[in-house]
């Protein structure tokens, strides 16, 4: 979308350059036969998958992987053709669908695997998957002990054909922890397991954003980049393996300016209220339901001109407030109607970040940059 076409005054903006130089930076850690996947499940973590995912396509990614059915789907409608795999088994019903955009499914119970191949069959195709192998985190996939077992019984199924091998880390923040070692310890030994009775394991992959940064070991034949790849570190460590840029910004512009009387409160409940006079309250587009957390009411600073200015009043569904004060030290000019601010970004020497949202709201950057993602327009940079 363009700026110019905007109805309402708050967008994030994707900054396609830093998307493409940070998807450039993953594959530079790998050889030239190792791939690169690059995560776009939740539309993107909020950055819209199907833009991202070209741009990520024309910077080097060899894969995509989804986590839900209709997320591959909304990929193929796209136009993007490079495999799509989803990270997690989704239900017999949906294997029609799979079979009909080539998407290929996560695997881990025979059943699945045994429908998937009859339905291919029936559809004169062969139906590709990976091999979920759980190792230590208890979500999905294949028992580290149970693989072979499970191999064998489904191997022979002439209607499916295992093109990857993986598993995923409950600590790769932490790699030099017994945890992520002996997760470690166990793909590895159940792929070769795999592999010394004679089966075919394809890509074999485990590294998601931190452990492709922290553990090159880990590579195997591609990573799984996700986080990362928007410009978001995963884990402070990482930070100085690599730089990274920022992809997502969020911004709104001020749709009225009021000048209340000293003691007048602001917003439901009136958790603040005016402490002097002249305070500037002006009104911004973007509440709760935007990502915008409302356990972030009276905790949150946003950009004005370069500096920081206070939130106030406990935030809206769709709208929140600033209050825009003077001080004697430092004169601040008269807030008007249509002046931009700035929710997370950059302004000048001024920052906010996905990892202060973060901080402030007790979560990860991960779910603020999926909150800001659900219903702001984005505007491609
Ligand atoms: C989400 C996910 C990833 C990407 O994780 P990041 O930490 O964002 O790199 C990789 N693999 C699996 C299985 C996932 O669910």
């Amino acid at each position: 979308m363009n700026k110019a076409d905007l109805t309402r005054w708050s967008w994030v903006e994707i900054d396609r350059g830093a998307l493409r130089r940070n998807t450039r930076a993953y594959k530079n850690l790998l050889n030239p036969r190792q791939r690169l996947c690059c995560v776009v499940k939740a539309d993107a973590y909020g950055h819209g998958a199907v833009e991202c995912a070209k741009i990520m396509y024309s910077a080097g990614a060899d894969m995509f992987a989804v986590a839900t059915v209709n997320e591959g789907v909304e990929l193929r409608q796209g136009g993007i053709t490079k495999p799509i795999l989803i990270l997690s088994e989704p239900p017999i019903e949906a294997i029609p669908t799979l079979l009909e955009f080539d998407i290929m499914p996560s695997v881990y119970t025979s059943d699945f695997a045994l429908a998937y191949g009859e339905c291919a069959v029936a559809a004169g195709k062969v139906g590709k998957y990976h091999l979920a192998i759980e190792t230590g985190m208890n979500r999905i996939g294949v028992h580290y002990t149970q693989v072979l077992d499970f191999v064998r019984g489904i191997n022979f199924h002439r209607g499916i054909q295992c093109d990857g091998v993986f598993t995923h880390f409950a600590t790769a923040d932490e790699p030099s922890g017994w945890d992520y070692k002996l997760q470690c310890q166990r793909f590895t030994e159940a792929v070769q397991a795999i592999k010394d009775a004679g089966f075919e394991c394809g890509i074999v992959h485990c590294a998601n954003t931190p452990s492709s940064m922290l553990d090159p070991s880990m590579h195997f034949d591609m990573i799984r980049a996700g986080v990362g790849l928007y410009g978001m570190q995963p884990c402070e460590l990482s930070g100085r393996v690599m730089q990274l840029d920022p992809v997502m910004s969020v911004h709104a512009r001020v749709t009225r300016v009021a000048h209340p009387a000293m003691g007048e409160g602001v917003g439901y409940g009136f958790t603040y209220r005016v402490p002097r006079t002249r305070v500037q309250i002006c009104t911004l587009p973007i509440g709760y339901a935007d990502g915008l957390s409302r356990t972030l009411s009276n905790r949150m600073d946003v950009l004005y001109r370069g500096e920081r200015v206070h939130q106030v009043g406990n935030i809206c569904m769709d709208q929140f407030m600033v209050a825009i004060q003077s001080n004697p030290a430092h004169e601040i000019p008269e807030a008007e109607y249509g002046d931009e601010i700035i929710i997370v970004g950059r302004d000048g020497d001024a920052e906010i970040t996905m990892d202060e949202m973060a901080r402030l709201r007790g979560t990860i950057n991960y779910e603020v940059a999926c909150g800001f993602g659900m219903r702001l327009d984005k505007v491609y940079v």
